[in-house]
């Protein structure tokens, strides 16, 4: 049976007495999911607090960003090895928002994947069309070349050891969230071209689906057969909405 997760990525927000509410609310949650793991992917300066507040839980933290290289100089960069410093088990890498605004392109994504796995780390690798390459019908051939290129970087080894989050760039923080059956579909595309390569890879992989989940869609979109949680952003900041995506994960 997959891992299912529910993911949060708090992107940019918190502050040190809001995060500690809600770590302790995720915290009571974890504890009470029986095969679905939460994890919480907090800004950089909070993973000391995530720790501190999450450690001997169930629930596990993460970062959103990592940079491709161990150590040197890289002003501002910071690498997987120092996360793991902090207890993260798990790393967003290529998240839209780093492609979009950061300039991350998919060899970089590839490049941050292998050195989540190098310290020992998931790394959660997104991948996702915008808008357009919806609307021009290339969705499949988009996903398609983003998995690929970190799967031939990774080899089956690493592959084995990630999770993969579809999300399409038009529903992430827009409100708009694919349909149950669109979000299928491309999970199905994804897995046909993980088996493609290895059969038992496809069947274990985590395929996790991001883009304006909420507690009331939560349940429909994972309950469709290739889908095995989701990553979480604007919904994951408010805990009685997380600890409910969270629970319809676990069921
Ligand atoms: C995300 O940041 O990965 C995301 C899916 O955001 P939101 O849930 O707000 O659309």
């Amino acid at each position: 049976m997959r891992q299912r997760l529910a993911v949060g990525n708090w992107k940019m927000h918190g502050s040190l007495p809001e995060n500690q509410a809600l770590f302790e609310k995720v915290a009571v949650a974890a504890g009470a999911l029986s095969r679905a793991i939460a994890v919480v992917c907090v800004p950089f300066p909070y993973l000391a607090q995530a720790r501190t507040a999450l450690a001997g839980s169930k629930a596990a933290w993460g970062g959103q960003n990592v940079s491709q290289h161990p150590k040197g100089a890289f002003t501002g960069e910071v690498s997987a090895g120092m996360l793991r410093e902090f207890g993260c088990r798990y790393v967003i890498v290529g998240h839209s928002e780093r492609r979009q605004f950061f300039g991350e392109d998919d060899a970089t994504v590839a490049l941050k994947a292998k050195a989540v796995l190098a310290e020992g780390m998931v790394p959660i690798v997104c991948v996702g069309e915008t808008l357009a390459e919806r609307e021009r019908g290339v969705t499949e051939e988009v996903v398609g070349r983003q998995l690929s290129l970190v799967a031939d970087r990774l080899g089956a080894e690493g592959l084995k050891a990630s999770v993969l989050a579809y999300e399409p760039v038009w529903a992430i923080g827009t409100g708009k969230t694919a349909t149950p059956e669109q979000v299928q579909a491309v999970h199905a595309y994804l897995r046909g071209a993980l088996a493609a390569r290895e059969k038992n890879i496809a069947e274990s992989m985590p395929i996790l689906y991001g883009g304006s989940v909420k507690a009331a869609n939560a349940a429909e979109l994972f309950r469709m057969r290739n889908v095995d949680g989701g990553l979480i952003g604007g919904a994951s900041l408010v805990a009685e909405e997380f600890v409910t995506i969270c629970q319809a994960a676990d069921s």
